[in-house]
Order: structure tokens, then sequence, then C-alpha cells
């Protein structure tokens, strides 16, 4: 097992995940975490992936149906502001 960083428990019980974890394991915010346990080690894993609103365009995170760019570019096509 390999240690990927120390940290400190905040007054609230709070711990920040490192960066390079959170990236490796594509966690983000909202993601839900459940934590295992066994024997005297803790698993943490991702149980339930944060619902992102995706552009139905071009797949990028933003917008609840289309991003700012693809709402710009529809409101082109139709000749609005
Ligand atoms: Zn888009």
């Amino acid at each position: 097992m390999k240690i990927i960083a120390t940290r400190e428990i905040d007054d609230l019980g709070r711990v920040l995940i490192p960066i390079e974890l959170r990236r490796e394991k594509m966690w983000t915010k909202g993601d839900l975490l459940t934590f295992y346990k066994c024997d005297n080690i803790i698993i943490i894993d991702v149980c339930e992936k944060a619902k992102v609103p995706i552009c139905t365009v071009c797949g990028r995170v933003g917008g609840e149906m289309l991003c700012d760019d693809c709402t710009k570019v529809r409101i082109e096509e139709i000749g609005g502001a």
C-alpha cells in the first residue's frame, strides 16, 4: 500500500482529498462517497456520481439542455439577437 498524502481533520471533521487523487479517480463536487471498513483499514469509493448538467449538442458540462456556446450558435441560426 502506498501513501498518497497526509491531511489534517478540521474542527468539523472534514478532510481535503488530494487533488491528484480526485483527478485520477475523476471525483468531482457532489459525488457521493462511501466509506468501507475492513479490520483497521478504511476504503473510500464513489457510490454515486454527481448529477451534472451536460449539453445535449457538444457534451460539455453546463446548461440544462445547451451550453452557453451552443445556445449562442442556436440563437444565431434562428436569427435572434
Ligand atoms: Zn454545447
